[in-house]
């Protein structure tokens, strides 16, 4: 579980990007962060593995002070997906897909079957695509790509910053059908900011609404349907 106690941060330039919030991610649930632009979820996101401190409160996941935890194991823990796919644009889509996996040391077969699995999820033929470089891929097919590097070395948590943003609304749509599959049978905790709330509702086992750096409510697409 990822918990949040009173938590803010202000940049070095004055910004107060959050300011005091308390948040319970349950563990292997599929979790939104939405609000609009500029309210502070990619800093909350980032705060998650440490890529930003918090200029106040604590971060807690399984109990554990994260201040306390070093980076880079905490990093291997933590996959993320960040806005713009992040792709290495001089390795092949399987050596993209492997790079934590082969960190980690798995065998070669472990790795290169566990390629073909991932690939086979999000349905690119691995066959065609995992010797091919990033850019010899369509948006769509990089993003799903950059969904499923995230998933290789089954993380226990896993961070996803608009993981569907510059899709077509077609590939949007099969890749988020493909998320929630992929999360029932994982059981990771995903947590994903978007700021679109159809998406949120259509997927999320928790919505996270946020606001000018506070949360403004947590709750099931259940209850915000009920009580819009
Ligand atoms: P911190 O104090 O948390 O280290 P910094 O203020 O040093 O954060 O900024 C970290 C990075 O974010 C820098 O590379 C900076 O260029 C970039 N950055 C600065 N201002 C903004 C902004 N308003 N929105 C997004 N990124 C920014
Ligand atoms: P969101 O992801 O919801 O769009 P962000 O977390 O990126 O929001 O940003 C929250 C606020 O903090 C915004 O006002 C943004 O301009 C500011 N901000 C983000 N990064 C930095 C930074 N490195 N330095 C200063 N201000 C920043």
């Amino acid at each position: 579980m990822i918990k949040f106690v009173n938590v803010s941060k202000k940049y070095s330039d004055g910004t107060e990007a959050i300011k005091g919030i308390d948040i319970e991610i349950p563990e292997g649930k599929l979790v939104a962060l939405i609000g609009p632009s500029g309210c502070g979820k990619t800093t909350t996101m980032k705060m998650i593995n440490k890529l930003i401190t918090p200029t106040k409160g604590t971060i807690f996941i399984n109990g554990e002070d994260i201040t306390a935890k070093n980076e880079v194991e905490l990093r291997r823990n933590i996959g993320y997906v960040i806005q713009r796919i992040g792709l290495l644009p001089h390795m092949t889509i399987e050596e993209n897909i492997s790079l934590v996996p082969r960190l980690k040391g798995w065998k070669k077969e472990e790795y290169q079957s566990r390629v073909n699995e991932l690939l086979e999820l999000v349905g690119l033929e691995p066959d065609t695509f995992k010797k091919r470089y990033p850019l010899e891929l369509s948006g769509g097919q990089q993003q799903r790509v950059g969904v499923v590097r995230a998933l290789a070395a089954e993380p226990p948590i896993i961070l996803m910053d608009e993981p569907f943003s510059a899709l077509d609304p077609i590939s949007r749509e099969q890749l988020q059908d493909e998320l929630k599959a992929l999360q029932k049978k994982i059981h990771k905790t995903i947590v994903f900011v978007t700021h679109d709330m159809d998406e949120a509702l259509k997927i999320a086992d928790e919505i996270v609404i946020m606001r000018d750096g506070k949360i403004e409510q947590i709750a099931t697409p259940e209850q915000l349907l009920q009580n819009p």
